[in-house]
């Protein structure tokens, strides 16, 4: 039964992260000339090149290194309102990540429970508002609730991301409150979000990479 991720797993994360963004550019870029300002696939994609050099430059050593680094690169490399509020969540995975290249299931959803605190500690979003919240708050809910009833890592995380995608396109409908969405008012309604839509793809990309091996 696997009960913890190791770094390796946490790299491949990344990487699927990264090559998930770079593909679908246009399809968040779209969402946001819908909604915003036409730059979020841009901003991400700007992102996701920081990563994979970082992950070029070979290991961090440590899970907390590595989302550090995570973080950094997002915070100077994306610009725009998402930039500094995926910073956040990687800065705050990061100090409650261990020192060590193996990362518990209880110690990883204590860690995503608490990035996600700090984008809405950054940002002041809730379910509902049309953001990036409604994708990682539920992810974080049913990720936490899975580990906390037992159930085993790879579930978890399945269940994390039938949640997120449920997320992501519950914001359709919803009139934005938040970011330069709400400035549209009821026009934003009909139109998936940016933000959303990227935290889908981080949370799918996570499921994609725990493949045999990555999980013990
Ligand atoms: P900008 O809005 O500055 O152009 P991006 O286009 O890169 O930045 O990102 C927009 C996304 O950021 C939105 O789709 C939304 O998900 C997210 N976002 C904006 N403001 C907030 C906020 N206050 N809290 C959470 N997420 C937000
Ligand atoms: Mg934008």
């Amino acid at each position: 039964m696997s009960k913890s991720l190791t770094i390796e797993a946490i790299e491949l994360w990344m990487h699927h992260f990264a090559t998930e963004i770079i593909g679908q550019e246009v399809w968040l870029t779209e969402l946001d000339s819908a909604i915003g300002d036409a730059d979020h696939g841009i901003n991400m994609v700007r992102g996701a090149h920081s990563i994979t050099s970082l992950l070029g430059e070979g290991s961090t050593g440590s899970i907390r290194e590595l989302f550090k680094a995570v973080g950094m690169a997002l915070i100077s490399r994306v610009g725009g309102a998402s930039g500094s509020l995926y910073g956040s969540l990687f800065l705050e995975m990061s100090t409650n990540s261990p020192q060590g290249t193996q990362i518990q299931a209880t110690e990883f959803q204590a860690a995503l429970r608490a990035g996600v605190n700090a984008v809405v500690a950054r940002g002041h979003a809730q379910i509902g508002d049309k953001t990036m919240i409604d994708v990682l708050e539920p992810a974080s809910v049913a990720l936490t609730e899975s580990i906390t009833n037992g159930v085993e890592l790879h579930e978890a995380i399945a269940a994390a991301t039938t949640a997120a995608s449920a997320g992501t396109q519950s914001t359709k409908p919803l009139v934005a409150r938040k970011g330069r969405a709400s400035y549209l008012g009821e026009r934003s309604a009909g139109h998936i979000d940016p933000g959303a839509a990227s935290s889908g793809i981080l949370i799918h990309s996570l499921h994609t990479s725990i493949s045999a091996g990555s999980v013990r």
